[in-house]
């Protein structure tokens, strides 16, 4: 399964480079048979050990090799570190920081041409969840809208907005629900996120449909994250 850390805005090059290592030490230690993804911020980028199982990985990029887009990071400054893993789509991208669906694709099609893994972050804000499941499913349809749901290196993070970061979960039945549907479409593994910690995780990676989690609060704790990667390996799927 996949347990990835968003670190969002957190962490600074010096105790990302920290919690990295223990990471790593503890995924080695442990031979665990997770696929770690840690999303650092761009100045904590770096060429790291390389540990079987665990990519860092950046959580935004411009679409561009390189060129003047003043304040923003390109392929070449990624590529530099063996970036392989990379995060688009996320929620705060979409509604804060106000990227549309046309620039969400264009990045895709831009990571998908230099063939590194992407989680494709997806999710419906609360006044669509209240308008029920049908409703839930075309918003999220929307969000693939000049997305290839083909590549082969895609993964997906279904995150429903009002559960980033509340402290509040989807149901496990919530899950199941809009994951089954989406595997109705859709073959690239499936990820839940949204307020996930270690009370709540072996439920949700017992979910059927589930392959992992993307976790952002919780996993900025190295116990934490490691309790969490040590629990996916007691789960049985
Ligand atoms: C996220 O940022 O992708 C996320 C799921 O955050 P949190 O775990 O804090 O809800």
């Amino acid at each position: 399964m996949i347990i990835a850390s968003n670190f969002k805005t957190n962490y600074t090059r010096g105790s990302a480079k920290a919690f990295i290592k223990e990471i790593q030490t503890f995924v080695s230690h442990t031979k665990s048979e997770q696929n770690v993804r840690i999303f650092a911020p761009f100045t904590a980028l770096d060429r790291f050990d390389e540990i079987q199982n665990i990519k860092v990985g950046a959580q935004n990029f411009y679409p561009i090799q390189s060129g003047s887009y003043t304040g923003e990071i390109g392929f070449e400054q990624l590529e530099e570190f063996g970036i392989d893993t990379v995060l688009i789509g996320h929620s705060e991208r979409r509604h804060i920081l106000k990227e549309s669906q046309s620039f969400i694709a264009a990045k895709y099609d831009f990571a998908k041409a230099r063939e590194v893994e992407i989680v494709y972050c997806i999710g419906e804000p609360q006044e669509i969840r209240m308008q029920g499941i049908d409703a839930i499913m075309s918003y999220l349809w929307e969000q693939f809208e000049g997305i290839d749901i083909h590549y082969d290196r895609l993964v997906i993070a279904y995150e429903p907005v009002w559960a980033i970061g509340t402290g509040l979960s989807a149901s496990l039945e919530d899950i199941e629900e809009v994951l089954t549907r989406l595997q109705e479409k859709l073959s690239a593994p499936l990820l839940y996120g949204g307020s996930v910690k270690v009370e709540n995780i072996e439920s949700i990676l017992n979910v059927k449909a589930c392959e992992g989690v993307l976790v952002g609060t919780a996993s900025w704790n190295e116990k934490a994250f490691c309790e969490m990667i040590r629990i996916a390996d007691t789960v049985k799927k």
